[in-house]
């Protein structure tokens, strides 16, 4: 899984009721600054993170998706409404990027080295094309009332993509119940923001250049979700090739091109996070394309000359420093 992408930045003022809380979960790591009545219960967060991990973590070989994944074909079997809703988003991203998002990628995402099944070495191109017979979201029917999940043919799923903007979601939720004035949640680089930072003013984050060391820019926030998918942070090397976790669902093989991270801004964790990775399948043009036509807010790193060029949909421009 992830880690920690956009670096967050907050100036903690004094006087002010803002407390941190960090941790680890999903193999990756949170970090809140709140302004709560209470104090910020740390049990509560990592309770309700390793809730969503035994639902959803194909790490966790008991979890209710890798108990789904390893049962039979034909059977609606009944799963936590929550996972239901996941998936249903992942499906509903599948249908609008005509399959760029696709939480059916599993067996590749295996394949190309990456989760917890990784294979160690570089596949052959029949082994690909085999692979990519069962990558089709079509393929696993979801239900509401009752909440299942049912295979239709053999299909494995992977929610990394998506799951933990919902995690971020969720301990929104979790703060907006305990009555906290303001927040900024971070966990694997899906940000979610309420009111104002320390001292006042919008929250500032930093999107980190593709060489990790500094930021191209600052988006500031109020209100919001935001997901950030890149390819300079999780992958491997393989005969000096650069393998990217994020995979084309549509061809088999992992994303190779400029367009090294995109953010998104939506309304939900959830959606930045899985509008993140299906742009980063798409590469820069069809990205860009697509963000206009949805009108999504999305910033794109690219990969240029000796640096990195960036540029932004539309619907970007009000988060921009300056802008
Ligand atoms: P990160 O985990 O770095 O935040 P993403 O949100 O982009 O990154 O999710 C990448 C993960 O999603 C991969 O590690 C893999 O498990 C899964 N994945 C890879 N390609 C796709 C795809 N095309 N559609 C959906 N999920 C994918
Ligand atoms: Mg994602």
């Amino acid at each position: 899984m992830a880690v920690l992408w956009a670096a967050t930045f907050a100036v903690m003022s004094a006087g002010c009721g803002f407390e941190r809380a960090t941790g680890n979960a999903m193999g990756t790591t949170y970090s809140i600054q709140a302004d709560c009545p209470g104090s910020l219960a740390n049990d509560r967060i990592d309770a309700e993170l390793a809730r969503l991990s035994a639902l959803m973590s194909t790490y966790d070989a008991n979890s209710e998706l890798s108990r789904f994944n390893r049962g039979p074909i034909g059977v609606a079997r009944p799963v936590s409404p929550e996972l239901v809703d996941v998936v249903d988003a992942a499906f509903v991203v599948s249908e609008q990027t005509r399959g760029a998002f696709d939480a059916t990628v599993a067996p590749l995402v295996a394949l190309w080295g990456f989760g917890a099944d990784a294979a160690r070495r570089v596949p052959v191109d029949k082994e690909v094309a085999q692979a990519l017979r069962s990558v089709d979201y079509r393929r696993v029917a979801h239900n509401r009332d009752p909440p299942t999940l049912e295979k239709l043919r053999p299909a494995t799923l992977d929610l990394s993509g998506i799951a933990k903007g919902f995690a971020v979601d969720r301990l929104a939720g979790l703060l907006d119940d305990a009555r906290c004035r303001a927040y900024l949640i971070e966990f694997g680089g899906e940000i979610r923001t309420r009111a104002n930072a320390p001292g006042g003013g919008p929250w500032r984050v930093g999107v980190e250049s593709p060489s990790g060391q500094d930021n191209v820019t600052t988006l500031l926030f109020e209100t919001d979700a935001l997901a950030t998918s890149g390819d300079y942070r999780q992958y491997r090397e393989s005969d000096g090739v650069r393998v990217s976790h994020v995979i084309d669902p549509r061809t088999g093989y992992p994303v190779r091109h400029r367009l090294a991270s995109v953010t998104v801004v939506a309304d939900t964790a959830m959606m930045a996070d899985a509008y993140a990775t299906a742009m980063l399948v798409m590469g820069e043009v069809e990205a860009r394309g697509f963000a206009g036509e949805m009108g999504l807010a999305a910033l794109f790193v690219v990969r240029a000359d000796g640096g990195f060029e960036m540029f932004h949909s539309p619907a970007m421009v009000p988060y921009l420093e300056g802008g």
